[in-house]
């Protein structure tokens, strides 16, 4: 069974490298589109909490969510490709943070933006982990790049995560940023206005 388990797991990652492919290609070619319909914001967070809790701790890490938006609220939006770009960036804020450190993930509401017709929020995941060379802060969003030559060795991955999020992102109507700081951590974030659906 520890063989099944192993089999299990090349076969997500093969099918995960499939789809990134299959993400770009779409993209690359315009074919991309959003489904967007009203979702309940809290039920989002908890589902995506419940898929990268057990990841981030399964590594030693502390995985803290602070969710400041929008109690029993309707966001309108795509909620599968939104899930997409937040399974990228904290399953890379696990990836690259070692034992012991830390993944914030936070919901912010823009101050005075609620109670009209739409949220404005920005998304943030924040990490300890091992930080980006201020010359690899732009190439990082570009398909197939990584941030040193010997990542894809040490972490695997492909380098199409954060191009096909960056992209999506911008879909949505936000830009994706990054600051980080060489072995001190990174902070991923990004705005988006969803209307209350
Ligand atoms: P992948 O994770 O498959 O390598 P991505 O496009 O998701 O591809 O990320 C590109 C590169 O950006 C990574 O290979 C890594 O070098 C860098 N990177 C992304 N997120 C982080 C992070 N939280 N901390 C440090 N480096 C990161």
């Amino acid at each position: 069974s520890e063989h099944l388990e192993k089999l299990k797991q090349s076969g997500n990652l093969l099918l995960s490298i499939i789809n990134n492919v299959l993400d770009m290609a779409k993209i690359e070619s315009g074919k991309m589109e959003l489904n967007v319909q009203p979702m309940d914001m809290e039920d989002f967070v908890r589902s995506l909490e419940g898929m990268m809790r057990p990841q981030a701790e399964q590594k030693g890490l502390r995985f803290i969510v602070e969710n400041r938006c929008c109690q029993g609220l309707a966001l309108v939006t795509d909620r599968l490709r939104l899930e997409q770009v937040l399974i990228n960036i904290i399953g890379n804020a696990v990836k690259f943070t070692g034992e012991g450190g830390d993944v914030i993930f936070s919901i912010t509401p823009e101050e005075g933006s609620s109670g009209g017709q739409r949220e404005r929020l920005t998304f943030s995941v924040k990490d300890t982990g091992i930080g980006i060379a201020s010359e690899a802060m732009d190439s990082i969003f570009n398909a197939f790049e990584q941030a040193e030559k010997n990542t894809s060795v040490k972490y695997g991955g492909t380098g199409l995560g954060l191009a096909i999020s960056s992209r999506l992102v911008q879909m949505m109507g936000g830009t994706l940023g990054v600051r980080s700081v060489l072995g001190e951590g990174s902070e991923f974030y990004f705005t988006l206005t969803l209307p209350i659906g």
